[in-house]
């Protein structure tokens, strides 16, 4: 059962009519337990990008979004819920439903009616027909995201872009490219279309984990964007990134429970199997201590995680609970993982069982959307303004 139990459990407390929501998640954890899993190992060894098709036939990525965009219009903790299966089975396909709904958020929150419709609806961004992509990250500055040098000039209704982005999950599949450049009247972002002249994606970036998915530079050059394809207003783009990157930070706190789950059940059936000295290793209190800390340390993640999808829903600002849920899920997962990978003994080490994939993939959610750092600042600094 992929659906788990302390799953249902929080989906009961949120939700009063809980059924509706608890049979949906159980189709989506069955469809991702019997159609995604048994092809993460692959995607990961052989770096393959995953086939979404069958996840947008069930509607993963139009969860939370209006109905009047194809969205389903469904609450964000079962978005959450939907999110943290998908990780437990592939990271791969996760972090491309987690990106995609950062972008839909963006347009949905900032884009004009003619954008929203064009690209939620029509393009089909919402529903995942079409695939979307977020670039902010430049080889001067990652975490430093206001000091990024790609500029934007306006000559008449077109604005002509110029720069270098890096470390794009993605931009070589994508139909549709979210863009931060600097115009004159401050950071901006704009929709960019595959195949617009002068938007080159270079070369791909192999990396620790979350092979299957593509990490690219994209070069820049007299890129000419329509007036009409520029994001909300120009020089918002710093406040409307700093949005996206709450649902990021939201979403990628979902995928750290959801790859820390995979790993521990994985632990708590090898320890049960394993046999040392005689007896299973699972009654060593050496390995039920690292079995407990799993269990509680995940549920912990779990519980910040679907609240602070919660105080989304209900329209508060999440800055800080995003960015706590994001610092807390990803540095568990990190923990999780490595005692995974020491409870295999040497098997966790070698490619065959498939434990480190887990830990690898992991391994990102402490630096992408945010490293643990500046969201240690973050934090500290809205509770300091708080006081
Ligand atoms: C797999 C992967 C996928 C990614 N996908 C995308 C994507 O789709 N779109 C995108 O735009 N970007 C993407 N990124 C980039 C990612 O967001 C950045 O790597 C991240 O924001 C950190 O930036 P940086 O690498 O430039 O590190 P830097 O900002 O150079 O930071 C280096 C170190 O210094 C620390 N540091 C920096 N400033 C401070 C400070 N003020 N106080 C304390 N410590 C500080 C950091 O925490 C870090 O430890 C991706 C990265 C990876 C690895």
């Amino acid at each position: 059962m992929f659906y788990i139990k302390e799953q249902r459990n929080i989906i009961g407390m949120l939700f009063p009519d809980a059924d509706k929501y608890n049979q949906m998640l159980e189709s989506i954890g069955n469809f991702a337990e019997k159609e995604i899993l048994p092809d993460a190992k692959k995607v990961d060894h052989e770096g393959i990008f995953p086939d979404f098709k069958e996840l947008v036939k069930h509607g993963v990525m139009a969860i939370p979004f209006p109905e009047e965009y194809n969205g389903s219009g469904l609450p964000y903790p079962v978005y959450i819920a939907a999110l943290e299966m998908l990780a437990k089975a592939c990271a791969n396909t996760a972090l491309q439903v987690s990106v995609q709904g950062m972008v839909c958020e963006g347009i949905r929150l900032f884009g004009n009616e003619r954008q929203r419709k064009e690209f939620l609806k029509e393009r089909g961004l919402v529903g995942g027909r079409g695939l979307a992509a977020y670039a902010l990250t430049e080889p001067c500055c990652g975490s430093d995201a206001r000091s990024i040098k790609t500029n934007a000039r306006l000559s008449g209704d077109t604005y002509i872009l110029n720069g270098y982005k890096i470390l794009i999950t993605n931009p070589g599949e994508a139909d549709i490219i979210l863009v931060f450049a600097n115009t004159d009247k401050g950071l901006s972002s704009f929709i960019v279309e595959r195949g617009t002249p002068g938007f080159e994606i270079t070369r791909n970036m192999p990396k620790l984990g979350l092979r299957g998915l593509g990490l690219s530079g994209i070069r820049i050059k007299d890129c000419r964007i329509a007036r009409e394809n520029l994001l909300g207003e120009d020089g918002e783009g710093f406040e409307y990134a700093k949005q996206m990157l709450n649902i990021g930070r939201m979403t990628l706190a979902a995928l750290a429970v959801g790859i820390a789950q995979a790993a521990y059940e994985k632990s708590l059936m090898y320890s049960k199997e394993r046999k040392a000295f005689g007896n299973n290793i699972s009654s060593f209190q050496l390995i039920q201590e690292k079995l407990a800390n799993m269990a509680t340390e995940i549920n912990a993640a779990r519980l910040l995680t679907y609240y602070t999808a919660h105080l989304k829903d209900k329209g508060k600002d999440i800055a800080s609970e995003a960015a706590q849920a994001k610092l807390f899920a990803s540095e568990m997962a990190l923990r999780v993982c490595d005692d995974a990978i020491q409870i295999y003994g040497g098997y966790g080490y070698i490619d065959e069982r498939d434990i480190h994939r887990h830990w690898r993939d992991a391994r990102f959610l402490t630096i992408g959307e945010g490293t643990s750092e500046i969201l240690r600042g973050l934090i500290a600094h809205i509770s300091l303004r708080q006081t």
